[in-house]
């Protein structure tokens, strides 16, 4: 039996809307099925959602909404996927990396020390789907020091007269956090709908928008939706209707809109996704905890507190007292068994892009700790409760 280590979802319900979108509509780029898409999240998170094209570009469009640029900081932990920093140097801002804490989330006090009258955007992580300490960053940001110190360039940083919160969700849609979801904390949060991710459209992602007074965030989404479009004031599917085609360019924008053929796939896995497929994610995690938790090497992902609740994207286990290379062998041994294992993530210091810019991976030693013996284990829709049973078996058997 082979287990990989993830696999989209493609059931009934995705070819039934995909068909309906190549047959009935006939539309195949950006039309009905985003439309549709958009108002599922709105129902959901009840906030404005705009549908993108992945994570790293929707990431883009909104630091550009916001003027970021050459000569400002945008802050992220040393410990995530490198989008999380590339969207940054894309727009030619200097990236500042601070470690995390001991739950892989950014630790508000290295935040604090690392904001600088430069700073315009954080970009904290849910990490494996687990919310950050939301009320600990946005007290930073909101503090008087912070404030004093920002001097805005532009109206939108007049108005929040803070750096931005952008909430880096790829792992974390539906996660929730004090008596509500993680996305009513920060200013801005962007789901990921990429292949491997909690909900997909094969390639993909979604901004919400939670900012506070005085903007108003229906105003700022129909500004972002051209902004999207080339800074286009009609998409295609709105000029093809009769008599529609004159248009204007207000703004230079990016041109980062989601196809409708993409839209279909994570519409049909939307649709069932606070009600089936999160709760079928919580089975698996659960089922991992209660089969690891009688060993005392077993360190486990934190998923659930009295204030949080995780999405359940990632099993983060650590093993403890492994070092990278009895993990990296561990991973080797597993792959033999035919299971998928992964590590989430290399901390992007390691990597040789980031290197070479000087960033040092002795700077950050609370990630390299959590890295080193971090092995992540498979959770998707459709793992059976047997092949939990089997690849807690046989890492069990491999480990300590
Ligand atoms: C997947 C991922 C991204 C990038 O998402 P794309 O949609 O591929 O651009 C960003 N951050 C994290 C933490 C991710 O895991």
């Amino acid at each position: 039996m082979k287990t990989p280590f993830s696999l989209p979802l493609i059931d009934a319900d995705v070819e039934a809307e995909m068909l309906d979108t190549l047959h009935n509509t006939g539309w195949l780029t950006s039309g009905p099925k985003v439309a549709a898409l958009e108002a599922e999240l709105r129902r959901l998170y009840n906030k404005p959602a705009l549908c993108v094209n992945s994570w790293t570009s929707g990431a883009m469009l909104v630091l550009r909404w916001f003027g970021v640029g050459p000569g400002d900081e945008v802050i992220v932990p040393a410990y995530t996927y490198s989008a999380t920093a590339l969207c940054a140097l894309n727009i030619g801002a200097r990236v500042v990396m601070v470690d995390v804490k001991d739950d892989f989330s950014m630790d508000p006090e290295q935040l604090a020390q690392a904001i600088s009258p430069r700073t315009r955007a954080i970009i904290p992580v849910d990490l494996g789907g687990w919310p950050c300490d939301y009320a600990g960053i946005m007290e930073v940001v909101n503090s008087a020091e912070v404030r004093q110190q920002f001097t805005p360039a532009n109206e939108r940083q007049e108005a929040l007269g803070r750096p931005l919160v952008l909430a880096d969700a790829a792992h974390s849609i539906g996660a929730r956090y004090r008596g509500g979801f993680a996305v009513d904390w920060p200013d801005v949060s962007v789901f990921s709908f990429h292949s491997v991710k909690n909900v997909t459209t094969g390639e993909g992602g979604a901004v919400l928008l939670n900012l506070p007074h005085p903007f108003d965030n229906e105003a700022e989404y129909r500004f972002l939706k051209v902004f999207s479009l080339n800074g286009q004031t009609k998409s295609a599917f709105e000029k093809n209707q009769a008599g529609g085609w004159r248009y204007d360019i207000i703004a230079q924008g990016l041109k980062v809109n989601m196809p409708d053929v993409c839209a279909a796939i994570g519409l049909a896995q939307l649709r069932k996704y606070e009600s089936e497929l999160l709760p079928e994610r919580r089975r698996i995690v659960d089922q991992y905890n209660e089969a690891l938790s009688k060993h005392g090497w077993a360190l486990l992902p934190p998923v659930k507190d009295p204030e949080r609740e995780s999405s359940y994207h990632l099993y983060l286990l650590r093993i403890s007292g492994y070092t990278e290379k009895q993990r990296d062998a561990l991973i080797q041994k597993m792959a033999e068994a035919g299971i998928g294992t992964n590590v989430h993530y290399i901390p992007m210091p390691m990597l040789t892009l980031f290197k070479n810019m000087g960033y040092k991976m002795e700077d950050y030693p609370n990630t390299y700790r959590l890295y080193e013996n971090e092995i992540s284990l498979p959770v998707y829709n459709g793992l059976s409760e047997e092949e939990v049973r089997r690849v807690a078996e046989e890492l069990v058997a491999r480990s300590w």
